[in-house]
């Protein structure tokens, strides 16, 4: 039997990353965060001069990107030239072009693929927009993390992280491949008025009770 596979959707800065973290430290499973494979994934064909619009050019690009997804202790990396991405990823192009990439069958198809395969050999705490209804459609354990926009723009920048995240989640939501939507067999979990441990919490719970 595979292990479990915990998966936290959500629209932009719901505060799903931080949750999936915590989460995935309490059980002791390894966390992997989705966005940074598609930020990763942009950020490199801007560096190749290669235009996101272009879907052609991106889908030649694929097969030849040098990225490798790994992880350091109990989280998910993306190395690029022996080296851990990091700031590369929340730059203003990366921010600007993910979702036109992430749109791209093509692209999703790779990236679920990998994503996957963290789930092989262990526990994972998945954290992304389609987890529940697309990388891990038989999970038991799917949360749709969300909050309120005011909420999560405010959040946005007390990070100092200028992003247009309503725009982000528009095309999430809107693109025919894998969308942004909570799936049906998903809790919601509005965490506008929640704290970060009372989030943890209600979902560690819950994952404790149908483990049990
Ligand atoms: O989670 P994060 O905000 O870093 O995700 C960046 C972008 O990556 C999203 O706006 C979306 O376009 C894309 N994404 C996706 N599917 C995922 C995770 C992220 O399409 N599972």
């Amino acid at each position: 039997m595979r292990p479990p596979a915990i998966a936290i959707d959500g629209p932009a800065a719901s505060g799903k990353s931080t949750v999936a973290k915590r989460i995935a430290q309490e059980l002791g499973y390894t966390f992997i965060g989705t966005g940074a494979m598609y930020r990763a994934v942009t950020w490199y064909l801007l560096q190749q001069g290669i235009n996101p619009q272009n879907t052609s050019a991106v889908v030649a690009a694929l097969p030849g990107i040098p990225l490798s997804f790994g992880k350091d202790g109990a989280f998910s990396t993306v190395v690029y030239e022996g080296r851990v991405l990091t700031t590369e990823l929340t730059e203003k192009a990366t921010n600007d072009n993910v979702s036109v990439v992430a749109a791209i069958p093509e692209v999703r198809a790779l990236l679920v693929e990998k994503q996957r395969e963290y789930n092989k050999r262990e526990a994972v705490v998945m954290e992304g927009r389609d987890i529940g209804t697309v990388v891990f459609p038989d999970s038991r354990f799917k949360y749709f993390v969300t909050a309120s926009e005011e909420v999560r723009a405010a959040r946005r920048a007390a990070e100092g992280i200028t992003d247009s995240i309503a725009e982000r989640d528009k095309k999430d939501a809107q693109r025919a491949c894998a969308p942004l939507v909570q799936a049906e067999d998903a809790l919601l979990v509005d965490t506008s008025d929640m704290s970060i441990d009372e989030v943890v919490n209600f979902i560690v719970a819950d994952i404790r009770s149908k483990l049990a």
